[in-house]
């Protein structure tokens, strides 16, 4: 009895010993560190609270979205170029955004301006299906790419002018536009659901915009005015 006590642990302790080394998290990358640093100090510090938004900003790889020459900076205070005249937004800005659209899984959600597919990959972590559109073919194709090589398999791209929304999987409970249009397009808003949130800035180009949170009930659309907000332009396609 004694001897088959020995034996077991003896097995355990060798079995113990020859247990796989567990697959390190995926955040183990040389930019967790700063990823970490930037939630802590851009992100929370500015109140951002939604445990499931800062998880997300916690665990997507921002660096992976910018191009090489930028990589260094990919975690700083700012927006970057991402090339074709357009910038990947300033990382408080994905998060503030996110945080207003209130996603919850089970959500269908609609972005318009693809760019990087970084703010696509944000919402990719919290609900199942994000449908985005982006208006220059080559940044379309380089994010669907991108998201892809990555693993979002929820996420569908499409080129094509945002302004018009994406009819056939409306409507949506939450529409998010990260280029800035003069006036919230009637399309958008016909394509939110009743209960929906749509967060748009708006405003002139190169002017004052305003990021609106517009909420659909029945047939009353309230709009708030949450901060002003510097955003490229909506592009209309000729
Ligand atoms: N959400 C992006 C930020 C992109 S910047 C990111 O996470 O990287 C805004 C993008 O909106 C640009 O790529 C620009 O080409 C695109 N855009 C401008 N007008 C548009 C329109 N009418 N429809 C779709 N995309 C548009």
């Amino acid at each position: 009895m004694f001897l088959c006590l020995r034996l077991t642990i003896f097995v355990a302790v060798v079995l113990c010993a020859c247990a796989p080394t567990p697959t390190p998290p995926a955040t183990a990358d040389r930019f967790n560190a700063p990823r970490q640093q930037m939630v802590a100090e851009q992100i929370r510090a500015r109140d951002v609270r939604d445990v499931a938004v800062l998880r997300a900003l916690e665990t997507v790889p921002r660096h992976e979205f910018v191009p090489v020459e930028w990589l260094a900076q990919a975690y700083e205070d700012h927006p970057l170029p991402i090339g074709h005249g357009q910038t990947i937004s300033q990382p408080y800005i994905v998060a503030a955004m996110t945080e207003l659209a209130q996603i919850k899984r089970g959500d269908r959600v609609l972005e318009i301006g693809t760019g990087s597919g970084y703010q696509a990959a944000i919402l990719a972590a919290l609900t199942d299906q994000v449908y985005s559109v982006e208006i220059i073919p080559a940044l379309a194709e380089s994010a669907a790419a991108n998201l892809k090589r990555l693993g979002y398999t929820n996420v569908v791209v499409k080129n094509a002018d945002g302004y018009n929304g994406w009819q056939e999987f409306a409507p949506f409970d939450a529409i998010l536009v990260t280029c800035a249009p003069d006036h919230i397009p009637p399309p958008l808003i016909a394509q939110l659901k009743d209960g929906g949130r749509m967060i748009i800035p708006v405003g002139p180009v190169g002017g004052f915009q305003t990021l609106r949170r517009v909420f659909k009930r029945g047939d009353q659309v309230l709009t708030e005015n949450v901060m002003g907000v510097l955003f490229v332009p909506l592009t209309r396609a000729k």
